[in-house]
């Protein structure tokens, strides 16, 4: 169990919130208090009951010491401390999973999100959508290196795959249960939330928002880092890659089909045929042709058996009447200061 529980979290009626934020923190001290000090306020216009959830994502700095002495001070206020550094999706995932909400909002930690947009998703969601993506605009304090790169990602991502990310679409969003339910049930590894909140399906909308810079502290995300999360991308929604071994395979077959017959004809009318080079080279092709083309065969397999591995539901339903979504149904007792 990742998660240290120290109390169970709610109040003694078990009464369930309106309303959870879900916030990773990795190394996010001093945004701790000003992020609480404009979010609760929006939290409390909206409803009598919420709560927010900190995931500290092994922060090697006092992030969970601020979100414990916020939480003693205000009981809404939880923590979930992973054992190490698991990564943005995987805080995601876990306190999206430990939200006892009718609606979710998971939102960054930095304020780069920036709390009043939340009303407007809520608004979204009284209004009948499912899964309300906020949209920044435009970058607030992006590097020309993280624009250049999100911008061709996307544009990759968008050709490879049937699943559609708006770009500008981050992790920040709010989802109704029975789409929680389903976001939930998709267990892998290699997560890429943007693209399953996409898949899942549901009434979706966006609201579009300006981004802020960041309160204090530094991005999180290395080139190396943002690198990891284009490829769980791509490889978890797309099966191309896998496909590329056969495209070359039928051109290198087509191209040796063509010299074959150029060779030939040198052979029978011209006196310009060297022997045995005309047929080693034709061999050659054929077979690094055929090989590709079992290469691609094998990566059909391949790609199969990922999409089992990766136990996604064969379908979703509204209403949660999904055959394994019971734990979305559970108050899970969780985690606090
Ligand atoms: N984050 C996390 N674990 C990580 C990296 C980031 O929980 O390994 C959190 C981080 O604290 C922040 C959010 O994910 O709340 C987004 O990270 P960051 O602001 O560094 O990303 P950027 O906005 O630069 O893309
Ligand atoms: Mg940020």
């Amino acid at each position: 169990m990742l998660m240290c529980r120290i109390m169970p979290l709610m109040a003694a009626d078990c009464s369930q919130p309106m309303l959870s934020v879900v916030v990773p923190a990795y190394n996010e001290q001093d945004n701790i208090e000003p992020l609480l000090a404009q979010l609760v306020p929006v939290l409390e216009s909206l409803t009598p009951s919420f709560e927010i959830t900190f995931v500290d994502d092994g922060s090697r700095d006092n992030t969970a010491a601020r979100v414990s002495d916020a939480g003693r001070r205000d009981p809404r206020v939880r923590l979930l401390r992973f054992s190490r550094n698991f990564g943005h999706q995987a805080a995601l995932f876990a306190g999206i999973e430990h939200a006892a909400g009718q609606a979710v909002v998971m939102m960054d930690g930095d304020l780069q999100h920036p709390p009043e947009i939340v009303r407007r998703l809520f608004d979204e969601w009284r209004g009948g959508g499912e899964v309300v993506q906020a949209v920044r605009r435009a970058p607030a304090d992006d590097s020309l290196i993280k624009r250049t790169t999100s911008g061709a990602f996307y544009h990759v991502l968008s050709r490879l795959s049937r699943t559609k990310v708006t770009p500008g679409a981050s992790d920040f969003r709010l989802m109704n249960r029975d789409a929680v339910c389903a976001f939930l049930q998709c267990r892998e590894r290699c997560r890429f939330n943007r693209g399953l909140v996409q898949w899942i399906g549901f009434d979706y909308r966006e609201v579009v928002y300006d981004a802020a810079p960041r309160h204090a502290g530094r991005s999180k995300y290395s080139l190396r880092s943002m690198l990891r999360l284009a490829g769980d991308a791509i490889f978890s929604f797309s099966a191309w890659p896998l496909r590329l071994a056969g495209l070359a395979g039928v051109v290198v077959s087509l191209a040796a089909a063509v010299y074959l017959i150029y060779v030939i004809i040198v052979a029978a009318f011209t006196k310009f045929a060297v022997p045995g080079w005309s047929s080693i080279l034709a061999t050659l092709l054929i077979i690094g042709g055929l090989q590709l083309i079992v290469l691609w065969i094998l990566g059909e397999y391949v790609g199969r058996l990922y999409e089992e591995a990766k136990q996604r539901p064969i379908y979703i339903l509204r209403g949660r009447k999904t055959a394994d979504a019971a734990p979305c149904n559970d108050r899970r007792e969780s985690a606090t200061v």
